[in-house]
């Protein structure tokens, strides 16, 4: 890139240090938001930040809310990419499934010249007012758009929907299955992800039950991605996926998230119904260990036994987003016939890889749903969607679905809309933190993952 190029960016964050690598080996300016010590951060104080980068083939200056902080020689490219900053992109090491930040960038200017410095000025205050801003003050929100789009990623063409169900159990603790009979039926009813969950507690042996060819069931051979995992019992059922743990032995949920993340797991908390917690106890836990390793909450089990969950999971998210997004799930929790296929979701991914479901399940790029009947179909006759498309600056939401009856918008408010289609912009949406909708038909209904909502003032 020749000629000196800035690039400006309006930026909120409240939680991690932000930094701008510069490597030196590819001579490049990677414009990365990451907590990585190799990069040269410059604050870890809370934002909101104004950052400016001005840069020309001989220096790299860093400017934050006006003020120089940091500059370099440099040299003339620069890499960006998608995957450099933020939430929606992939991990910077393909190694790990973190993303280096967790805030949020509001907006990103290129120029195709190099401002001067009262030009640079004058673009860092219209910025810092455009977002940061009396009118974008919580309680008086401007014009809602679409912050976070759990399917912002997914390419609705060549992706494929994989069902899965993550909370089985089966005799190896006590569920009336054996592993096999248990494997059988969900490769039967068309699931292409499973993960047998057996209890840690209650006396049963702490050890997963792993692998699948212990019980002569090889994934392979099936067409099936296997996936390791407990439910955590001596403590609020957890459910851990992709690693060995076996539990605490008493009702430590903490140590327990902690041992689950050591071992590069991910967790979701079960049925939350079935206990008394305040959401302020779970908007604490889900802000302390967001994405290490926690990453949903299991809102329909085993069919729909309780019913408030939903509620539950609104009201947790309405407290911890935008930084923190929990994602809903629906699972058999499974014990015998009876709890067969009722409660499933829909992963959205371009193969059967356990790197492209954690990303799946990380950028919440799925849908669940509740099937009272139970078809164990793999076709199930629930509204199925084909795709969602976030358009018009994050305004406009439009589902493409079969065989949908009915479609409804939910906000942490309320319901605000019914049909495929909302415009943000002709709603009075009351400062909601997020909307999702629910599709129903006489065979079921079949959730979206919330989108996250922010406000701007034009
Ligand atoms: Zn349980
Ligand atoms: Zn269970």
């Amino acid at each position: 890139m020749r000629g000196g190029t800035q690039v400006v960016m309006g930026n909120y964050n409240q939680k991690n240090a932000i930094s701008i690598s510069i490597s030196q080996q590819n001579n490049h300016i990677v414009a990365r938001i990451s907590d990585y010590t190799n990069n040269c951060s410059f604050t870890d104080e809370a934002g909101p930040y104004v950052l400016t980068f001005d840069y020309d083939s001989q220096e790299m200056r860093t400017f934050v809310d006006g003020a120089l902080t940091d500059s370099h020689e440099t040299n003339e490219s620069i890499s960006w990419g998608k995957t450099a900053i933020g939430r929606s992109g992939t991990s910077s090491s393909s190694s790990s499934s973190r993303y280096p930040w967790e805030g949020k960038i509001s907006e990103i200017r290129i120029y195709d010249r190099k401002l001067s410095d009262d030009e640079r000025k004058a673009v860092e205050e219209e910025l810092q007012e455009k977002w940061f801003g009396a009118s974008n003050n919580p309680g008086e929100p401007g014009r809602a758009y679409v912050y976070y789009n759990p399917y912002e990623d997914v390419d609705w063409e060549t992706y494929e929907q994989y069902k899965a169900n993550f909370h089985t159990h089966t005799n190896q603790s006590d569920g009336s299955f054996s592993p096999q009979v248990a494997i059988d039926r969900y490769y039967n009813a068309g699931y292409k992800i499973l993960a047998l969950t057996d209890h840690d507690g209650y006396g049963y042996d702490p050890d997963t039950t792993w692998p699948w060819t212990k019980w002569n069931r090889d994934p392979d051979d099936f067409g099936m991605l296997a996936i390791q995992g407990n439910e955590l019992s001596n403590t609020d059922h957890i459910c851990s996926l992709f690693n060995d743990y076996g539990g605490p032995r008493s009702g430590q949920e903490e140590l327990a998230l902690q041992e689950v993340n050591e071992r590069n797991g991910l967790a979701f908390m079960n049925h939350p119904g079935r206990y008394t917690r305040p959401v302020d106890w779970y908007a604490n836990l889900y802000k302390k260990y967001y994405k290490e390793p926690l990453i949903g909450m299991e809102v329909h089990n085993q069919g729909d036994r309780y019913p408030n969950d939903r509620q539950t999971w609104d009201r947790v998210n309405a407290l911890v987003m935008p930084e923190v997004i929990v994602f809903g799930y629906s699972n058999d929790d499974m014990h015998n016939q009876n709890n067969l296929f009722k409660s499933y979701q829909f992963m959205l991914m371009k193969e059967l890889t356990v790197e492209d479901l954690r990303e799946a399940m990380l950028k919440g790029a799925f849908y669940f749903c509740y099937e009272p009947g139970g078809s164990g179909s793999e076709d199930p006759p629930v509204p199925r969607i084909s795709s969602i498309e976030v358009t018009d600056n994050g305004t406009d939401i439009k589902i493409t679905a079969t065989t949908a009856n009915s479609i409804t918008w939910k906000t942490d408010k309320g319901i605000i809309a019914n049909g495929d289609f909302i415009d943000l912009d002709d709603i009075n949406i009351d400062g909601a933190k997020f909307v999702r909708a629910e599709l129903t038909n006489e065979k079921g209904t079949t959730y979206t993952q919330p989108f996250v909502l922010m406000y701007s003032l034009n």
